[in-house]
């Protein structure tokens, strides 16, 4: 419970029950659309609606407190994770998992400072990988 009461508070933002379900919520899946996360806050919060949970999530999108991360298929994702990281995707159960993997993301970019791609900056690289998972 204090982790996210020291964030809010650390960045100025008003403490609510309702903040704090939502981020315990999301901290629990790891990666989940808003609907999901609606269902596990509605298990402590049962009158919380889809409007408030999704608010919050921008919310917290935006002051990076948590990441956002939209799937090939264009599914968005709630990531408690907000530096920039590398996923597995499973399109067909929707469930996506952390793949860092320094190594990887090492031979990109050497491959691409060797590369160099005509007129453009590269800042970062992250990779997701479409998959199943047995
Ligand atoms: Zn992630």
């Amino acid at each position: 419970m204090e982790h996210i009461k020291s964030i809010l508070k650390a960045r100025g933002l008003k403490i609510t029950v309702q903040r704090i379900h939502v981020y315990h919520a999301l901290e629990k899946l790891k990666h989940a659309p808003v609907d999901e996360v609606v269902k596990v806050v509605q298990l402590v919060l049962p009158s919380i609606t889809i409007a408030a949970v999704y608010n919050i999530l921008e919310l917290y999108a935006k002051e990076d407190i948590i990441g956002r991360m939209h799937t090939t298929d264009n599914k968005l994702f709630y990531d408690i994770t907000s530096t920039p990281h590398s996923h597995l995707y499973a399109s067909t159960e929707h469930r996506v998992e952390d793949f860092m993997d320094e190594e990887l993301k090492a031979l990109v970019s050497d491959y691409l400072q060797r590369k160099e791609i005509s007129g453009f900056n590269l800042d970062d690289i992250t990779i997701q990988l479409i998959g199943h998972f047995e």
